[in-house]
């Protein structure tokens, strides 16, 4: 049987394939529909997404929820939210190269049925397996190609939390999503 959003959620919070399955409370799969036109990948579930199971909740989420709907101007209904790994690594520590690897096969498998306009990785975490692990500062706003998909870096909403002088790249990132989006419709 074809997998769905709902059977790939499912198989995720079962999932055991990384060693963080040991410590999360619960798995975060991403949120979204299946006609999804732009595809989010974050870096890793916060403390508050993994008691609630949901991506880009808290201070990091508001600021994503206005970099959408005030820079990009998109509507929230054709996006799809997830993250390079999908359970909370402990203490907030970065995730592993391996463990990005490991839940590499689940941000594929949600690909093939979204099959999105867009990918937008969110920080270097999302963006490097894309980007051959170019500064941040050099690959943001910048598109790529990767089997035959359209890739754009962006800051990650989070950076400009705790470098407000960021906060003007984010924006030139998400106003040049909401472009890239409109002209491909
Ligand atoms: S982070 Fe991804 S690969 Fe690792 S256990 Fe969680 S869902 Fe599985």
């Amino acid at each position: 049987m074809a997998d769905t959003l709902d059977s790939l959620a499912i198989e995720i919070r079962r999932c055991k394939k990384c060693p963080l399955h040991r410590s999360r409370k619960r798995a975060v799969p991403g949120i979204g529909p299946s006609s999804a036109k732009v595809f989010f990948i974050g870096e890793a579930p916060g403390e508050e997404e993994d008691v609630r199971g949901l991506p880009f909740i808290g201070r990091a989420g508001k600021m994503m929820g206005k970099l959408v709907s005030d820079d990009a101007q998109l509507p929230r209904e054709i996006l799809f939210l997830t993250n390079t790994v999908r359970c909370h690594p402990p203490h907030n520590r970065d995730p592993f190269v391996d463990e990005v690897a490991a839940c590499s096969d689940w941000t594929k498998k949600q690909l093939d049925v979204i099959q999105p306009t867009l990918v937008v990785t969110l920080g270097r975490f999302a963006a490097d397996p894309y980007f051959h692990g170019l500064p941040m500062g050099e690959i943001h706003s910048c598109l790529t190609r990767k089997d035959g998909q359209l890739i754009f870096a962006a800051y990650h909403p989070a950076a400009s939390l705790h470098q407000p002088g960021l906060r003007s790249a984010l924006s030139q990132d998400f106003r040049l999503i909401g472009e890239v989006v409109r002209y491909l419709a």
